[in-house]
């Protein structure tokens, strides 16, 4: 199963960009003095939450039937670079 994003901050990351926030959070703490493990299980958001996976099998897309008549083809996005993670497209009823 390949990890394709992270969430947290209430959206979701590329991996690039969840590796530039643990690097920056590791390098705050040794600032301060601070000698523990920096990695995904340690670190919590903004908003004291854990960095959950997002794994390639999951549903990140909105399956909702009216949201999807109107949005058959669904981007994920970095919230960060905003670049995109990966694409949804809706095969429709045929
Ligand atoms: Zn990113």
């Amino acid at each position: 199963m390949d990890i394709i994003a992270y969430t947290y901050d209430a959206d979701y990351h590329c991996i690039f960009c969840t590796g530039k926030k643990l690097i920056a959070v590791a390098r705050n703490k040794r600032k301060m003095g601070i000698n523990t493990e920096t990695s995904i299980e340690t670190v919590v958001d903004n908003d004291g939450n854990e960095i959950h996976p997002l794994f390639s099998t999951d549903e990140w897309m909105e399956l909702d039937e009216s949201h999807l008549s109107e949005n058959p083809i669904q981007h994920l996005t970095c919230g960060d670079c905003h670049t995109i993670i990966e694409t949804y497209e809706h095969q429709g009823d045929e």
